[in-house]
């Protein structure tokens, strides 16, 4: 099974998908997280997505598709996390899970104001180490600047300051928004209201997983 989650940036696509993996028994394939995880490797492929991480631009498609396409595994079953974000990087899905004999079953789009997105994003501080998230107003570290679960320090994304957050949410509306008129006519299409709490988002997200199991 093949789950996609489209949202905005600070809409809760990876706290959601965290929360969520285990139950379905979901690999979370999270494409910022591997980018960042690359770029404190040092790799080939971080040194390429650098730049475009602190500018809050795409990664060119190429490379992204190159790398998801490394990581699908035929009767995997997948929660997709910020990919795909163009409606190349979605042809290319589309191309990797036919290879697999695959598609994907279900698109949910987690719906958020743009004011509420940025507030999030400020507000949001990550672990160095760990990459836990939290959040200065609605979860924070025990101790300031360190991380309840590994001791590292926990800091700002260099991407969810104000003025690269705003560009971010451009670039979401310019490139990514697109996919919800073509996923809507290819696939089971669902909207979930990520602007209420955490726990109603993570059920309503359950139920229309269930649904789409149920129906396959
Ligand atoms: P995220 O953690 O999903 O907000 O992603 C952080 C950053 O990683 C984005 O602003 C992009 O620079 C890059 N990135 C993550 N996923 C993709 C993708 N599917 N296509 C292009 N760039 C991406």
């Amino acid at each position: 099974m093949i789950v996609i989650l489209l949202g905005f940036p600070g809409s809760g696509k990876g706290t959601q998908c965290k929360r969520i993996a285990d139950k379905f028994g979901f690999s979370h394939l999270a494409t910022g997280d591997i980018f960042r995880a690359e770029i404190a490797a040092k790799t080939a492929v971080g040194e390429k997505a650098a730049d475009y991480l602190k500018k809050g631009k795409l990664v060119p498609d190429a490379i992204v598709i190159e790398m998801v396409a490394g990581k699908i595994e035929k009767g995997g079953k997948y929660l997709l996390d910020g990919f795909p974000r163009t409606l190349e990087q979605a042809q290319g899905l589309a191309d990797m899970l036919k290879g697999v004999g695959a598609a994907v079953d279900l698109v949910v789009y987690l719906t958020l104001p743009k004011e509420e997105a940025i507030r999030r994003m400020a507000s949001r501080r990550t672990c160095s180490g760990c990459g836990e998230v939290y959040n200065v107003a609605s979860r924070p570290t025990k101790v300031e600047g360190i991380c309840d679960k590994c001791g590292a320090a926990v800091v700002q994304r260099e991407d969810d300051t104000e003025a690269t957050a705003a560009k971010r949410l451009m670039v979401f509306e310019d490139l990514t928004h697109p996919l919800v008129a073509y996923y809507k006519s290819e696939t089971a299409f669902e909207e979930v209201d990520a602007a209420s709490s955490p726990d109603k988002v993570e059920a309503a997200l359950s139920a229309v997983i269930e649904k789409t199991k149920a129906a396959r």
